[in-house]
């Protein structure tokens, strides 16, 4: 709508230059289009009318949605709550002089429940709830965005008190769009403009208001916003919405399970450990998914097979009807046959599949699982994840005496974690400044790590040179194996004097 309105403004510029270069006197069209437009412009009726906020008390399908609806994020759910009953307290805050809550910010990657938490915030505070999103503040022309954020805090006070509620909650999604810090840019006039105008309304909102209006601000890019809307009294409340840990991901899972057939053969714990990194929305999907499964197979019931298709697809994408060609198969299949066998020789059990079939976003994939989550790493920890990671390229290399453009994004992941190595000084070059260290020697140190690691992931595909031809023969032909199936080809005593 916005666009067409757009083109419309441009194409009327151009006949007007049309009719100019044949000499009609435009003069009164410019006129009549200037009145025209100042009425449009200045009557907030008509501008409220071309542009209205979504707005409901709670969003319908946020209606009544409670703290309890969202899975895992307790330590977001406690921070916001503990923010939020400031909000329930207005008397309370008043008499103690405490200066009323403008502004929260939710801080996380995208689909980890930011907008489920503050539909629900909108309840637990009995707040009408009003949603848009940064990108709708943006413009070409200057004003408009400042006039969208005025017309937006008067919709919130219009709408609460039409439902006789004392309060507002207003979220905008990825705020970063039009809180950008100012400044940086060409021509920023319409942006600072916007940003400046939500400053002043947040700073307008005053405790003796009859309608308390609180802003929750979504983003998974904090540091791009600017100082002056994280300074207090502005959104002086910043909570971290991180992807979900296990138990997290468990009650994610539960809960959209709720309205959907599963067989009570589904063991839940193990499919959050099998879901490692998973945002809730993902979650969401992946109960979908298996149900879509069901439903294409005529199943009454979710089964555990379901459920393991929904993950991959999730992950990798739908499968293609691109079929490689035999020759490019095997080197598929070797690849990953590489990363399998190296990452369940270093971390035993964490293989829970390997693919090799086209799907949209890779042509051959191993899913890897954690039974507990890490936060600290030590130089072995990351070293064995380098070695899995180059396992790929090492097993090409090894098996058909050159590599393929397939461990192009091995090789990042690779140098990633090699970058860690150093900048947390478990390099040689011992304890540095990151910032302070030339890009020559970082890439020096690098180069040292990463041919170590593939000389090493060479060493041990090397003993095991047979068995790896085996199983990747096995994916060719199956296209898939199970980290079960993979164990029981690990564990025969063939394997064992091989690697031994
Ligand atoms: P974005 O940053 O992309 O806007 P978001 O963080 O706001 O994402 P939501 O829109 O709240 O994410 O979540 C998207 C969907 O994912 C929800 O509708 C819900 O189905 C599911 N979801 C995400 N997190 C959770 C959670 N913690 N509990 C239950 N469901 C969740």
């Amino acid at each position: 709508m916005k666009n067409y309105l757009e083109y419309g403004i441009g194409a009327g510029v151009g006949i007007l230059i049309f009719l100019t270069y044949n000499g009609v006197d435009i003069l009164p069209i410019i006129f009549i289009l200037l009145i025209g437009g100042l009425f449009i412009y200045a009557n907030p009726r008509t501008a409220s009318r071309s542009y209205e906020f979504s707005g409901n008390n709670g969003g319908e399908r946020g209606m009544g949605l409670s703290f309890d609806q969202i899975g895992g994020q307790e330590t977001a759910k406690s921070e916001l709550k503990e923010a939020l009953d400031f909000v329930n307290d207005r008397e309370k805050i008043k008499t103690l002089g405490i200066r009323p809550l403008k502004g929260i910010l939710l801080n996380g990657p995208p689909g980890t429940g930011k907008t489920l938490l503050a539909k629900a915030a909108a309840n637990y505070t009995g707040s009408v709830f009003l949603a848009a999103s940064g990108a709708e503040f943006i413009e070409m022309y200057v004003g408009v965005g400042a006039q969208r954020i005025r017309r937006l805090f008067a919709q919130a006070i219009e709408l609460a008190q039409k439902q006789n509620k004392t309060s507002a909650v207003i979220f905008i999604d990825e705020i970063d769009v039009l809180g950008a810090k100012r400044g940086n840019g060409n021509n920023n006039t319409e942006h600072d403009q916007t940003l400046n105008e939500l400053l002043v309304q947040m700073d307008g909102l005053k405790i003796d208001m009859q309608i308390h209006v609180l802003v929750i601000g979504a983003t998974n890019r904090s540091d791009l916003l600017d100082p002056a809307l994280l300074r207090p009294g502005r959104f002086d409340r910043q909570v971290k919405v991180d992807l979900p840990d296990k138990m997290g991901r468990l009650s994610i899972l539960r809960i959209h399970s709720q309205n959907k057939p599963i067989s009570p053969e589904v063991d839940y714990e193990e499919l959050a450990e099998n879901t490692f990194g998973f945002s809730g929305a993902q979650l969401e999907s992946v109960m979908n998914e298996a149900a879509i499964v069901a439903f294409r197979e005529e199943q009454p019931q979710i089964i555990t097979r379901h459920l393991r298709q929904a993950i991959d697809k999730v992950i990798l994408g739908e499968k293609v009807d691109r079929i490689p060609a035999r020759q490019e198969k095997l080197r598929i299949a070797i690849h990953e046959a590489g990363h399998a066998v190296i990452g369940e020789l270093l971390q035993p059990g964490s293989v829970a599949a390997i693919h090799v079939s086209s799907r949209s976003n890779a042509l051959g994939y191993v899913r890897q699982t954690q039974k507990n989550e890490i936060y600290l790493f030590t130089l072995p920890d990351l070293e064995n994840k380098i070695s899995i990671a180059l396992a790929g390229f090492a097993a090409e290399e090894l098996c058909l005496g050159d590599c393929s453009t397939g461990a192009t994004n091995d090789f990042k992941q690779a140098a990633g974690l090699a970058k860690q190595i150093i900048i947390s000084g478990m390099s040689n070059l011992g304890i540095i400044s990151p910032d302070d260290l030339p890009k020559e020697q970082l890439h020096e140190e690098l180069s040292v790590i990463l041919a170590a690691q593939r000389q090493i992931t060479l060493d041990r595909l090397q003993n095991v040179k047979r068995k790896l031809e085996e199983i990747a023969n096995y994916l060719v032909e199956y296209e898939y194996m199970s980290g079960q199936q993979l164990r029981e080809f690990m564990s025969n005593d063939e394997w064992k004097s091989d690697i031994a």
